[in-house]
């Protein structure tokens, strides 16, 4: 079964949640839960948390993520981190054109493709988000949309670039929303995005690029999710947020 060719990821995103000194108490529970777990556990976390989180996670199975990035290395772009600074603070994973980012922040699928390439370069493992909105859904383009998001975002990236790229399905509709895609909605988009990375890089990359579902992932709908063939872990925002919850997510995937 190719599923056996990628170790699962469970990713939380966290938001904008948690301070600094909040974040530690979290991280302490997460710590011990991550340590069993036959899967990779990565927290994207604020940038102010980074700090705290790269010291705490050290030498332990937690790898620490952003949640955006920009393109240029340097210069007069206000408010904005570039790849260099998270690396140098630690950083090894990074979530990039996650719908929030899209809807509330103009992110588009030029910027994505342009911050994609530049964390890349940085030596960075990129969560690329991509899913349709319902109203896409509904009018029957779910395929069309997530289609030409991945091939845009991907756009000059080399196969052997994809080995550090994780791609992460997440319909907009489901996002925060308590409503989960079922199973075979989750599986059919997953299996389906698998099908364009092969159409672009060819079987092998296709086989082992790792697939997440996102989009109100819990502890009660996660093993249904992850038993499927194409979905190879979760991004999950609300529930990495609870070390219980998380707990249950990490136990699923391994
Ligand atoms: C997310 O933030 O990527 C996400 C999937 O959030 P939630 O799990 O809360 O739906």
């Amino acid at each position: 079964m190719n599923k056996t060719l990628r170790t699962p990821v469970i990713a939380g995103n966290w938001k904008m949640n948690k301070t600094a000194s909040e974040a530690e108490i979290l991280i302490k529970e997460l710590i011990p839960l991550a340590e069993n777990a036959a899967c990779e556990t990565v927290i994207c976390v604020p940038f102010t948390d980074i700090s705290t989180a790269v010291t705490l996670t050290k030498g332990t199975k937690i790898k620490v993520g952003a949640q955006n990035v920009h393109f240029k290395a340097s210069g007069a772009f206000t408010g904005e981190i570039s790849a260099k600074m998270l690396t140098e603070a630690g950083v090894t994973y990074v979530v990039i054109g996650h719908s929030e980012r899209r809807q509330y922040f103009n992110e588009t699928d030029l910027t994505v493709n342009r911050r994609t390439k530049a964390a890349l370069e940085a030596g960075l493992t990129v969560i690329l988000c991509v899913g349709e909105m319902l109203s896409e859904r509904e009018d029957g383009i779910t395929e069309t949309v997530v289609e030409l998001q991945t091939v845009a975002a991907l756009t000059g990236i080399t196969a052997e670039q994809m080995k550090n790229v994780i791609i992460a399905y997440e319909p907009v509709w489901a996002i925060g929303t308590g409503k989960v895609a079922t199973d075979e909605q989750a599986e059919e988009v997953c299996a389906f995005i698998r099908k364009v990375l092969e159409t672009k890089y060819g079987k092998e990359t296709a086989d082992k690029t790792v697939i997440q579902y996102g989009g109100s992932m819990n502890p009660k709908n996660a093993a249904g999710l992850l038993a499927k063939e194409n979905i190879d872990g979760g991004l999950i925002g609300g529930a990495s947020l609870k070390a219980d919850d998380f707990k249950a997510l990490l136990e699923a995937a391994s």
